[in-house]
């Protein structure tokens, strides 16, 4: 028997407006306050996570080319939810987005703080669908301790290949360009530690104000999702053998 695959559909040839043609069908599916209150969804979800007021707003929507999508998730009684959007057309969803609530905010008592550790722990670690994170930076503070503590929550999964990571150093309008450079190859090393030979991980400088980054951060996020159908295409196919 020979190994042909039949019926093989031609690779997407995907470029950056295919991409962002894709990132601009994003639109609110619904909002949750506990984890199991989200939908099951065999559909790959990318979250958006970061502390407040590092700009994960304002990413979202610039890559959904979308005045106030995002702002969705900061009226008042949602700021503590998980928020989805799907992507995709519209009788046949390809991806969600996950706005994540934002960490950090000084103000914030004791409790809320737990509670959004507990959420965020939770979802990071268990919710099956997660196959890629975007981290908001403000790319004049770098990755704080919250931060870290927020990829720790998800280091497991990420080194296993399991979950890619993106990081955006949001805000690089404000840097010159060796405030730029050195930021990137801080975070870079950081990062350094939590990739293997299965992971998927980069850092990139982001500016909604100057709209840098978006292109190549659309096409990164489509990418994962087709990536991520690979598997089931190829459900039935036999295992590798090991060969000795
Ligand atoms: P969130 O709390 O993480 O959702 O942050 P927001 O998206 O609300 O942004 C926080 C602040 O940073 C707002 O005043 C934005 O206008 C500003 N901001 C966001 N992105 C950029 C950017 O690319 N450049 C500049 N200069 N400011 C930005």
């Amino acid at each position: 028997m020979t190994n042909e695959i039949p019926d093989a559909v031609p690779a997407e040839p995907i470029t950056e407006k295919i991409a962002l043609a894709w990132t601009h069908t994003t639109r609110f599916l619904t909002t949750a306050s506990q984890l199991i209150h989200l939908p099951a969804t065999d559909l790959p979800e990318i979250a958006f996570v970061g502390r407040s007021n590092a700009g994960k707003s304002t990413a979202i929507n610039t890559l959904a080319q979308q005045k106030r999508l995002a702002f969705a998730s900061k009226t008042p009684g949602r700021t503590q939810n998980i928020n989805l959007f799907e992507l995709g057309p519209k009788d046949a969803a390809d991806a969600l987005f996950a706005d994540l609530p934002g960490y950090g905010y000084a103000a914030v008592a004791k409790a809320a703080k737990m509670r959004w550790q507990k959420v965020m722990a939770d979802y990071l670690e268990v919710r099956r669908s997660l196959s890629g994170v975007v981290l908001m930076v403000d790319s004049r503070l770098g990755l704080t301790d919250l931060d870290k503590q927020l990829l720790d929550f998800v280091a497991a999964r990420i080194s296993s290949g399991e979950i890619k990571l993106l990081v955006l150093l949001t805000k690089a309008d404000k840097l010159n360009r060796r405030g730029a450079d050195a930021i990137l190859r801080s975070t870079t090393d950081y990062l350094a530690e939590l990739s293997t030979e299965s992971s998927d991980v980069a850092v990139t400088l982001f500016s909604a104000l100057k709209k840098s980054g978006v292109g190549d951060v659309a096409l990164a996020l489509r990418e994962w999702v087709l990536a991520h159908r690979l598997p089931d295409a190829v459900a039935g196919a036999e295992p590798d053998q090991p060969t000795d």
